[in-house]
């Protein structure tokens, strides 16, 4: 292939990824979705956010980033607690508001932590410095959790490394709706970050987890999309699958990330994935090398 033609499909997948966040941007505010009696989808705000309403409020799985934040606090009220599925800021960039609001904020161990620490994202050239203290979740936990809320049982829990380490899930047992943050990703490339050891074995593992938990009538909430079934879980598994095999493959044959680029390594999946597929291929590959003596011990 052309390097012009390799530009231009590049062009056209990045064109794809864009549509999909202009549209998300130029939403005029939040929207508020029931899913069930108690619990609704609030997209628009960032990555999806869970709301469970009680009397006296709600509980939130993520808010949203910092700039939707009104937005928010006016479509819910009042919030008691908020669980972070990770440190991302389309996430938790609303952390501070909500706990001004005078919510409780909730994470993983390793999610607070990353909240504490300088993370450079080197293949977007983006610096995050640690978050303010009040940003920071008070309360955390190291392998799963219980509480109640609303009269609902609420699951958590933290997931294998996957699209960071500190993943989460929220499981409201009785309204069958599962939270599942960036650890799943339906129609993208899998974003995958290295920097805080994301990586598409854990990946795998996560979806198999998510998968143990759910039954055929959960709805399924990932960070960004519509809510997703049980089975489009299983095929988000099978995708990741196949992508990893295809890439460990190559790796096996002594390819490194510019040879993968190169060869335009992503071709047969840019066509029903959007992302970037050098981007992709860049942190897929740091994540795999890092796990390289799972992998059979490639060198
Ligand atoms: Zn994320």
């Amino acid at each position: 292939m052309s390097p012009r033609r390799r530009e231009f499909l590049y062009t056209l997948a990045k064109g794809a990824a864009l549509g999909i966040s202009r549209a998300a941007f130029t939403q005029a505010s939040a929207t508020l979705e029931k899913l069930t009696e108690k619990v609704a989808l609030i997209a628009g705000a960032g990555n999806n956010i869970v709301a469970l309403s009680g009397e006296s409020g709600h509980l939130l799985v993520d808010c949203g980033d910092a700039a939707h934040a009104q937005d928010v606090l006016s479509l819910v009220g009042a919030i008691k607690t908020v669980i972070n599925t990770h440190w991302h800021l389309e996430s938790t960039g609303a952390n501070e508001a909500m706990v001004k609001a005078g919510a409780k904020l909730v994470s993983s161990v390793d999610t607070q932590l990353w909240m504490t620490r300088e993370i450079i994202h080197d293949w977007e050239k983006r610096t995050f410095p640690p978050r303010a203290n009040e940003a920071r979740p008070k309360e955390t936990f190291y392998t799963t959790a219980i509480t109640t809320f609303a009269g609902e049982s609420v699951e958590y829990g933290v997931l294998p490394f996957a699209h960071t380490s500190g993943d989460t899930y929220v499981y409201f047992t009785q309204s069958n709706v599962l939270a599942v943050g960036d650890v799943v990703q339906p129609g993208r490339l899998p974003m995958l970050d290295w920097s805080t050891n994301g990586w598409i074995g854990g990946m795998q593992e996560a979806h198999r987890t998510l998968l143990r938990l759910a039954n055929d009538t959960t709805r399924i909430v990932p960070g960004v999309g519509p809510v997703m079934t049980k089975a489009d879980l299983q095929a988000s598994l099978d995708t990741v699958t196949k992508i990893r095999e295809h890439l460990v493959k190559l790796i096996k044959q002594g390819m490194g990330p510019k040879d993968m680029i190169q060869a335009r390594a992503m071709k047969d999946f840019e066509s029903q994935l959007a992302g970037d597929p050098d981007e992709f291929i860049y942190t897929a590959y740091r994540g795999l090398w890092a796990h390289a003596r799972e992998l059979g011990g490639i060198v």
